[in-house]
């Protein structure tokens, strides 16, 4: 791989935050980029002043959907250094997803340089507080100018950094879940295990309607039978019961969250036992009925922990926590933000350092 260019041009304004920083809105001076050809590989990796793309209208990502995504947060720790979490699985996650997609994967080791070169750069614009971070997009699309069915021959990626503030300002506060059985978001063998903008395309119109009816996310079934629980909107689900804390399995339609391996990886150290396996719709409800569940969440970067107050299916509302969120959300909410922001021993290696 080449050497980093640099095209950096002064940009003389003093960076000032927002007091209240609303995710995905301000982005920060730089941005990261390099290109694909079939001759050349990945190559050209620029860090540069952060600018509009020009692009022809038969670029193809608009038109077949060709690109990948992924998602994480850097820290100012407690004692004024910058980590990143588990960036590692992050970028390989992407070269999965970008397999799926039949994208060219790149050089993970040299991805997670140039992401660091690049927050050493924009460094400044990291807030910090608790529950504030610099969120990172890479993301990579198919870039030939070209109307036809088939993968581009070459490919951009690009890096973007945004100052995020705590995604629960006010505290912990329980999501309404609507149980989707009229649309499903990704089949087993599909794209569900793929960060890929079509999986988000495929969930909007059930998700704008279950807003209507005053739903904040949908928790789709399994696109087969729609009889298994598969994930919530951008998140991963847990439901603990009083024996035994399960999630379900990776069975291909689903995202393979980096937070769920962490959740997974916690509750087994503290002695629970979590399994990962099918849970129908309809174990949930039975399990709630006997009484046997102490508590649904959710667990993605943006939020990482997310305590899931209801579940509506059909006629049926079960109800969690009493609105509240229960002390084993709290405990693991409390557990990996600490370690995020430096508060508590890495002791699991979470943490890459800049
Ligand atoms: C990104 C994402 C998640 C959460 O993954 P994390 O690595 O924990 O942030 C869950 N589901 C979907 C569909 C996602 O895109």
């Amino acid at each position: 791989m080449d050497k980093i260019n640099y095209q950096l041009e002064d940009t003389q304004e003093a960076i000032q935050l927002p007091e209240k920083l609303e995710f995905g809105k301000i982005f920060t001076d730089h941005l990261f980029e390099m290109d694909y050809n079939e001759t050349d590989g990945w190559h050209n990796p620029t860090i540069k002043n952060y600018e509009k793309l020009v692009l022809d209208p038969a670029t193809m990502v608009f038109h077949y959907g060709q690109a990948v995504f992924d998602g994480l947060k850097a820290y100012k720790t407690a004692d004024g250094r910058i980590a990143l979490f588990r960036p590692e699985k992050h970028i390989a996650r992407m070269n999965n997803s970008s397999k799926i997609m039949c994208i060219p994967t790149v050089d993970e080791t040299f991805i997670l340089e140039a992401l660091k070169e690049l927050i050493r750069i924009d460094k400044d614009w990291i807030p910090e507080g608790k529950g504030k971070s610099l969120y990172i997009r890479p993301f990579i699309y198919g870039s030939d100018p070209f109307l036809g069915v088939k993968p581009s021959r070459t490919y951009k990626l690009i890096i973007i950094l945004s100052p995020v503030g705590a995604y629960y300002a006010e505290g912990f506060k329980p999501v309404k879940i609507l149980v989707q059985d009229e649309h499903v978001r990704a089949v087993r063998k599909g794209l569900g295990e793929a960060k890929t903008p079509a999986n988000y395309a495929a969930s909007l119109l059930a998700g704008h309607k279950a807003s209507l009816k005053g739903f904040s996310q949908v928790l789709w079934l399994d696109a087969v039978e729609l009889k298994y629980i598969d994930e919530v909107g951008a998140m991963n689900i847990f439901i603990a019961k009083k024996d035994e804390i399960v999630t379900p399995k990776l069975t291909g339609a689903i995202l393979p969250g980096i937070t769920r391996l962490t959740v997974i990886e916690l509750l087994k150290s503290w002695g629970m036992k979590v399994t990962e396996r099918l849970i129908s719709i309809d174990e949930v409800i039975e399990e709630y009925d006997k009484g046997n569940i102490e508590c649904v969440f959710g667990t993605g970067t943006a939020a990482v922990i997310s305590s899931v107050g209801s579940l509506t299916f059909k006629d049926k509302v079960l109800n969690f926590n009493n609105g509240e969120a229960n002390p084993l959300e709290l405990k693991l909410f409390d557990e990996i933000t600490s370690v995020q922001y430096g508060l508590k021993p890495d002791t699991h290696n979470w943490l890459t350092y800049i």
